[in-house]
């Protein structure tokens, strides 16, 4: 049996936090942890940011629901979801995303948690997992799970190296340079070929 580990923002869908930034109009939100390492720092000013603007869970959904996933990215996954088992393991919101897993017809995602008042007004998050991505295809590989890990970024190189296979996809020229090892895939078809090439009798 085989499960295929996709990540989220810049595989199946743009970078929420930079998009959300744009579409809400507001700059600061656009920060990532290229400026700021420090994880919980940055979130707890995008929530002191949201709360400051008076955006409410209902207005973040209004604004993400206006964002579409990257073109070809439902053609892609409902091919690979009839190929083989599928599961999204992202570091963004399960509020958050909703409206793009809507458009992407609802497939398994694995990631954290906003915590909302009554009033919808964001209070606090809650990871639902630390190092969630490798601890996730770990665990599938435990389960005898022939895995194959496909992501962008910094934050997928340990799920890729944890993984039977690890394919970057569209990823910075620095994350290809320093990771040599991985594949690089430009298109949904070179992620197809590549997946293919990778399975063992899906
Ligand atoms: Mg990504």
């Amino acid at each position: 049996m085989q499960i295929v580990c996709l990540d989220l923002e810049g595989v199946l869908i743009p970078e929420i936090w930079m998009e959300f930034s744009e579409r809400a109009d507001i700059p600061e939100l656009s920060k990532t942890t290229r400026d700021e390492p420090d994880y919980d720092k940055l979130m707890r000013g995008r929530i002191e940011i949201l709360n400051r603007e008076g955006l409410g869970l209902p207005d973040i959904q209004k604004v993400v629901d206006g964002m579409r996933p990257l073109e070809g990215a439902r053609e892609f996954l409902d091919w690979l979801r009839g190929y083989c088992q599928v599961v999204i393991l992202s570091d963004t919101y399960y509020q958050f995303a909703a409206p793009l897993m809507r458009q992407l017809g609802y497939p398994t995602l694995f990631c954290h948690e906003l915590i909302v008042d009554d009033a919808g007004r964001v209070r606090d998050y809650r990871l639902r997992l630390r190092d969630q991505k490798r601890e996730s295809v770990r665990a599938f590989r435990e389960l005898k799970f022939h895995t194959i890990a496909a992501g962008d970024s910094y934050n997928d190189t340990s799920m890729l190296a944890e993984a039977h296979a690890g394919i970057l996809f569209r990823p910075p020229a620095n994350v290809s340079a320093e990771f040599p090892q991985f594949p690089v895939t430009q298109s949904y078809d070179e992620l197809r070929a590549e997946i293919i090439k990778a399975s063992r009798g899906a």
